[in-house]
C-alpha cells in the first residue's frame, strides 16, 4: 500500500484509498434483483420477460449476512449504506434489516424505491429507524409514467406512497431519469410540484448501464438542458457541493426556497470523486456501476472466514480499484460486452 492509498481516521484505523486516491465511503446494497416495474431504461420487458431467471432465494444474502458485511465495510470507512435493488420493498421484512443496520455506529442509512409499495410500508420503515428515503418518479403525467414503468402502475399509487412517508415523518427525495422525447416535456411540472412540497429533486441523465436498454447517446437529455428548461420558468443559481463525492450538481431557486440537482454521469462524469462500492443481491462486490466482474463476498461469509479476513478482501479490492468508466465512456463502450445490469447490481 502506498502512502497516498491510506489515511488514518479518527478511530485510529487505516482507511483504504484506491489507486486514484478515492476513499471508500458509500456502500449500495441490492437486497433483491426482482422488480414489479419494467422501466424501459432498466429492465425492458423484452429482456426481463417471464422466462428471465432471477436469483434463487438461497443465493441471496440473508439480512444477517448483509448486516455482517455492512459492519465490516463500516470499519473500512463506509459512512453511508443505501438499500436498493431491483425493488427493495419487494424483499419481505425489510424494516427488520433497517433496524439491524441502524445499530451500526456512524453510518447513515438510505433507501431508493420505485414507491409502488410505500403506502403500506412507510410507517414501518420510519419506526425501524430509516430517516429519509429516495423515491424514483419520472413524471407526474400518468400516461408518461405508465409508459416508462411498462407495468401498468399509475402515478397516483406512488404519490400516495410519498404522502405516506411525509405523514410518517420521513423526508422524501425524488429521482427522475430523463429520456429524450419521453418525459423531457414534463420536467418543469415535476420541479414545480417538488418545490411546492419541499422535496429535493435529482434529475439523472439516462445512462448506458448493462446491455438491455438499447441506450443511444441521442436519448440522453444533458443536465445543462434540464437546468435551462427549468430556469426559464423558475430561475436557478448554482450551489457549492456539500461534500466530496456528492454526485449531483446542485441548483437553488433564486429568491425562494428549494433546490434541484442534476446527475450528469454522461455529459460531465464525476468518477474522480466516486467513493461508492456496490454489493449485489447475491453478495458480489463491485467497484463501479459499469463493472464486468465482481468479487464473491458471499462465499467468504458462508465458508467460516473471520471478519478480519473478509475485511482484508474488501481492502484489497478497494486498493486495486481504478474504475472510471464514465470518464472513459466513449473509448470504452465498444470494448466492454459483459457489463452487469442495473437491477442486479443496484442503481
Ligand atoms: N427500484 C428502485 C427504484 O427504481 O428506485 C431502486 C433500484 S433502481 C435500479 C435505482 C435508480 O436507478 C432509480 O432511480 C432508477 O431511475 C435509476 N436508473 C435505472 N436505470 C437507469 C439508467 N439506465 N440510467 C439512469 N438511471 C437509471
Ligand atoms: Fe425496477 Fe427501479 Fe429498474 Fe424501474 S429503475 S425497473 S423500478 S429496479
Ligand atoms: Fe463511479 Fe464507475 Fe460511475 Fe465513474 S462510472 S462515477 S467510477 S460508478
Amino acid at each position: 500500500m502506498t502512502q497516498q492509498q491510506a489515511e488514518v481516521h479518527d478511530a485510529g484505523s487505516v482507511q483504504p484509498h484506491d489507486r486514484l486516491g478515492r476513499p471508500l465511503r458509500d456502500l449500495r446494497i441490492s437486497v433483491t434483483d426482482r422488480c414489479n416495474f419494467r422501466c424501459r431504461y432498466c429492465m425492458p420487458r423484452e429482456v426481463f420477460g417471464s422466462d428471465w431467471e432471477f436469483l434463487p432465494r438461497d443465493e441471496i444474502l440473508s439480512f444477517e449476512e448483509i448486516a455482517r458485511l455492512s459492519r465490516i465495510f463500516a470499519a473500512q470507512g463506509v459512512r453511508k449504506l443505501r438499500l436498493t435493488g431491483g425493488e427493495p420493498l419487494l424483499r419481505s421484512g425489510l424494516p427488520a434489516l433497517v433496524r439491524m443496520l441502524r445499530a451500526i455506529d456512524g453510518v447513515d442509512i438510505a433507501l431508493t424505491t420505485n414507491g409502488s409499495l410505500l403506502t403500506a410500508q412507510a410507517s414501518a420503515l420510519a419506526s425501524a429507524g430509516l430517516r429519509r428515503i429516495t423515491v424514483s418518479l419520472d413524471s407526474l403525467d400518468d400516461t408518461v409514467f405508465r409508459s416508462m414503468n411498462d407495468a401498468g402502475f399509475g402515478v397516483d399509487r406512488v404519490l400516495e406512497g410519498i404522502a405516506a412517508c411525509s405523514a410518517a415523518g420521513l423526508p422524501v427525495k425524488i429521482n427522475c431519469v430523463v429520456k429524450r422525447g419521453v418525459n423531457e416535456h414534463t420536467v418543469v411540472e415535476l420541479a414545480r410540484w417538488a418545490r411546492e412540497r419541499g422535496h429535493i429533486l435529482r434529475f439523472i441523465e439516462y445512462m448506458d448501464v448493462g446491455h438491455s436498454n438499447g441506450w443511444r447517446l441521442d436519448d440522453v437529455v444533458p443536465g445543462a438542458e434540464i437546468v435551462h428548461r427549468i430556469s426559464t420558468e423558475m430561475p436557478l443559481e448554482p450551489v457549492d457541493p456539500n461534500y466530496r463525492g456528492e454526485v449531483a450538481r446542485r441548483w437553488r431557486y433564486s429568491g425562494g426556497s428549494g433546490e434541484i440537482g442534476v446527475i450528469t454521469s454522461v455529459t460531465q462524469p464525476f468518477c474522480g470523486d466516486c467513493t461508492r462500492a456496490r454489493l449485489s443481491a447475491d453478495g458480489k462486490l463491485y467497484t463501479c456501476l459499469f463493472a464486468a466482474q465482481g468479487t464473491d463476498m458471499r462465499a467468504r461469509v458462508r465458508d467460516g472466514s473471520s471478519d478480519d479476513s473478509i475485511a482484508a478482501i474488501v481492502r484489497e479490492v478497494w486498493l486495486a480499484r481504478e474504475d472510471r468508466y464514465s470518464e472513459l465512456r466513449s473509448a470504452a463502450t465498444d470494448g466492454l460486452d459483459k457489463k452487469v445490469e442495473m437491477s442486479y447490481i443496484g442503481g
